[in-house]
């Protein structure tokens, strides 16, 4: 019997995982300069927590949840996003209490039932941060600022930062009073979906997907249009910032995003090289969402990156990242064997990533695994250089060779 990996859910495995682990530690290095702190909350949560902050009407909680009951009769949900998961920890933990403001980052995989495409998976991976206690637009710019080092550390540049501003309680309400008016004698344009998102939540009709709703929508009010004094002014200023800051970016009135929990400042890294599928990173403000949870009114902001597409990003620019041993220690005969293994061993405890080759393999065939791994050297034993207390080295990138003491190996690559 033959089995397979669930539909949509790939693994992850050498060579490709050296670069998923540069990835990682890149992105963990930026962002505890900037002060965040990794956070590891559960795979599972209770369904309430995401359909309460995600919102009932989203594609996420609609369509795309893994949901199931658990022998105690407890509905639970694999996580689709880490947003929820790590304020459900912040506010159960009572983190609030911490001096402001409280910086986290996570890792890890997510969940989500859509259709397998490019770019799109069931289970996919994603790096994120959450920042919360600050009010102020600069946390925001900071923010943007640091998934800028991020690409740029990785290498990546040709990416294309999107805000935009979606407002909040205040202004939230009369914008919605004016998508209802706009779409209000457009209904037979929209796919089923979005009629029924025009009676429960008209702004996810501009977060639609479809053709013909892309259409219709094409004239709608912008949000932009319709913000209250104080979230223009804090969208200005995020603006401006991100200007001291050199964030090139630019302003996407219609990218609302595909969760409710989003006040004010709304943001996507999208890349031209990734298709259709163009988001490498995504977030925004939440400045709600830990009341809503039962903590005290603190606002947030947060971001995550797909790995998936941010991997593909890296190997089509030709990144590869494959480690490679410093040493390849070929052996001929059984002392040689030997004394090459305890040397080996010598080598690792010092640090030194050492492969060796087995007796029963010819020189030939030993150089070639030495040279298929890209080992920097390679040492030659054979019954010569153990009566001798020589061994050969040859450097395999320019050929270059010559002869040490084997007492002297461990100096020579120290
Ligand atoms: P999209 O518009 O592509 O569906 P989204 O708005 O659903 O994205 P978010 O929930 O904001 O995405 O997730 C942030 C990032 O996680 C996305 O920009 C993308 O890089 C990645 N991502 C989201 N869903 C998937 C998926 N099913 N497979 C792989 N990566 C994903
Ligand atoms: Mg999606």
């Amino acid at each position: 019997m033959k089995y397979n990996a669930l539909k949509g859910i790939h693994d992850i495995y050498p060579p490709d995982i050296s670069l998923w682990q540069h990835i990682e530690k890149v992105a963990a290095d930026i962002f505890t300069v900037f002060g965040f702190q990794e956070i590891r909350a559960p795979i599972i949560e209770s369904t309430d927590i995401f359909v309460r902050s995600i919102g009932e009407t989203t594609d996420i909680v609609e369509k795309e949840m893994y949901t199931f009951t658990d022998k105690g009769g407890r509905r639970i949900t694999l996580r689709p996003e880490g947003t929820a998961p790590v304020v459900r920890c912040y506010v159960e933990n009572y983190l609030y209490n911490l001096p402001s403001p409280q910086k986290y980052f996570y890792a890890g995989p997510m969940f989500r039932y859509e259709r397998p495409q490019a770019g799109r998976f069931r289970q996919f991976f994603q790096i994120g941060a959450e920042a919360f206690g600050v009010a102020e637009p600069k946390i925001d710019a900071e923010i943007l600022s640091m998934l800028k080092l991020l690409f740029e550390r990785l290498g990546l540049r040709e990416l294309c930062f999107q805000v935009n501003s979606i407002g909040c309680e205040q202004c939230r309400p009369g914008y919605r009073k004016a998508l209802v008016s706009f779409f209000s004698d457009k209904l037979e344009g929209l796919c089923p979906d979005c009629t029924r998102r025009y009676e429960l939540n008209p702004l996810r009709i501009l977060d639609c997907k479809v053709d013909s709703c892309k259409r219709v929508r094409q004239d709608a009010p912008r949000v932009t249009e319709h913000l209250c004094s104080d979230c223009e002014n804090h969208f200005g200023s995020l603006l401006s910032l991100l200007e001291l800051l050199e964030v090139p970016h630019s302003i996407n009135p219609d990218m609302v995003r595909g969760l409710d929990y989003y006040t004010r400042t709304t943001f996507e890294v999208t890349c031209e090289h990734l298709g259709a599928q163009n988001a490498v990173a995504a977030g925004g403000r939440y400045d709600r969402l830990v009341q809503e949870f039962g903590g005290p009114p603190i606002p947030a902001i947060g971001f995550a990156v797909g790995m998936e597409r941010l991997v593909s990003l890296l190997k089509s620019s030709g990144e590869q990242n494959i480690p490679a041993p410093r040493t390849f220690i070929a052996v001929l005969g059984e002392d040689a064997g030997k004394q090459g293994l305890a040397l080996a061993n010598r080598l690792r405890e010092q640090g030194i990533w050492t492969e060796i080759g087995y007796t029963g393999n010819s020189l030939k065939s030993q150089m070639r695994r030495a040279d298929r791994l890209s080992a920097e050297y390679v040492l030659i034993i054979g019954d010569e250089e153990i009566a001798s207390g020589n061994c050969k080295w040859k450097k395999l990138s320019d050929g270059s060779q010559g002869e040490i003491a084997l007492s002297g190996v461990l100096a020579f690559f120290q």
